[in-house]
């Protein structure tokens, strides 16, 4: 019997991505499995029921969803309520976050569900394609920048105008990830002057391909697997005293700095906002996990001394539509391999399969979710 694979409806508020868009329903159906999906669950990202009519069966609500499904797909972690509906042994993918959700993972390892963290995908070239930190990154950067450009009270581009000629926004971008580098990308289209920093080195180099230039503070942390280390003090504070006069000069800042598993560095502190221009703007892309700059407040914009600071959370909700396809494409390029006839087969030596493991038969797969659990 072909396997069945359902996509509710998500829960967490303001959520509106769907683990699933119309097209790749189509091509997991073209393997021969069942797609099942709940009505409704494509509303907020605008794919309505009937477009998923090829690839997919609707089911009325997910109580009826989860009661018929061999694997699920989701965007958030699910709630308790819904773990309690997925049948024992069920395969669950999401960008599940263990460290913020240990009950969630205990529930899992009581139901001998099968789970994978997405965001845990190893980040070699071959599983690049189903990179989900990477694809929402991606839109998240784009949104950041366009965001930047409404709040400022400048042009982003040069303007030659009968009234005069009008000088383009100066723009500085600091950390320059996956986010970083779209964000840098989006407001050079939109003629901005762009500078960046970043601790790692390597990211010179991608800075200067797409027309921006690098800030050198002299401070370099490149630390394991291509991701920064923390900074010492020394190195904060002559970091900071570099950034300060590039920040001051700025129309609009753009953070995006992180470490893997810690809060956000704090970069911009209270001084360099108060030594801004008025109408200037703080985008601070690291809000969810406590933001770059002092003074972000999570989920609020609002103005300090004539600069206005934002602090967005969940920005690839805010632009649903390729979210949702981008996450649908990951989900896809990571299960596809393994689907034969209509069949899942796990290849448990594949190592991008067994280190976005979460749990497997009620056991924890993933090490610092293991050691947390003991605590
Ligand atoms: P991230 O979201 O963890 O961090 C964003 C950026 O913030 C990083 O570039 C980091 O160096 C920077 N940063 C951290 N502390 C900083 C500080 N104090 N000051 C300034 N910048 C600071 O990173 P990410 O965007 O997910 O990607 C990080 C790395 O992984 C990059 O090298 C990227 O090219 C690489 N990557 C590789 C693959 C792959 O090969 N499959 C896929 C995606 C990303």
């Amino acid at each position: 019997m072909p396997v069945r694979m359902a996509v509710p409806k998500e829960l967490v508020s303001g959520e509106r991505r769907v683990a699933l868009d119309p097209m790749m329903a189509e091509r997991f159906a073209k393997l021969g499995v069942d797609m099942l999906i709940e009505k409704g669950a494509g509303a907020s990202a605008f794919f309505a029921d009937d477009a998923y009519a090829k690839g997919c069966r609707l089911v009325e609500d997910a109580r009826s969803l989860y009661a018929e499904a061999d694997v699920v797909f989701k965007v958030q972690p699910p709630t308790l309520d819904e773990v309690e509906l997925l049948r024992d042994g069920t395969v669950l993918l999401g960008i599940l976050q263990p460290h913020r959700n240990l009950d969630l993972v205990r529930r899992l390892l009581d139901k001998k569900i099968t789970s994978f963290a997405m965001e845990l995908i190893p980040r070699i070239s071959r599983a690049q394609s189903m990179d989900v930190l990477s694809s929402q990154a991606a839109v998240a950067g784009y949104k950041v920048a366009l965001l930047a450009a409404n709040l400022t009270s400048g042009f982003f581009p040069m303007l030659t105008t009968a009234a005069g000629t009008i000088r383009p926004s100066k723009v500085v971008i600091v950390g320059a990830g996956v986010a970083g580098l779209q964000a840098i990308a989006t407001c050079r289209r939109l003629g901005a002057m762009v500078e960046a920093y970043d601790v790692r080195p390597a990211a010179r180099q991608e800075i200067e391909s797409l027309g921006a230039k690098m800030i050198d503070t002299g401070v370099s942390a490149a630390g394991e697997g291509g991701y920064a280390r923390e900074l010492t003090a020394e190195e904060k504070q002559q970091q900071a005293n570099v950034l300060a006069r590039h920040i001051a000069a700025a129309n609009a800042v753009i953070t995006t700095a992180a470490i893997p598993g810690r809060a956000a560095p704090k970069i911009v502190t209270t001084a360099m906002v108060e030594g801004m221009k008025r109408g200037a703007v703080i985008v601070d892309l690291a809000a969810e996990s406590g933001g770059n700059c002092e003074l972000t407040r999570p989920g609020e914009t609002y103005e300090h001394n004539g600069v206005i600071i934002a602090g967005p959370l969940n920005i690839p909700s805010s632009f649903p539509v390729p979210a949702s396809e981008m996450y649908a494409k990951n989900l896809f390029n990571f299960l596809s391999p393994m689907i034969k006839d209509g069949a899942l087969n796990l290849d448990w030596n594949d190592e991008v399969i067994a280190k976005s493991a979460l749990t497997r038969e009620g056991q924890v797969i993933h090490e610092p979710t293991r050691a947390l659990l003991a605590q």
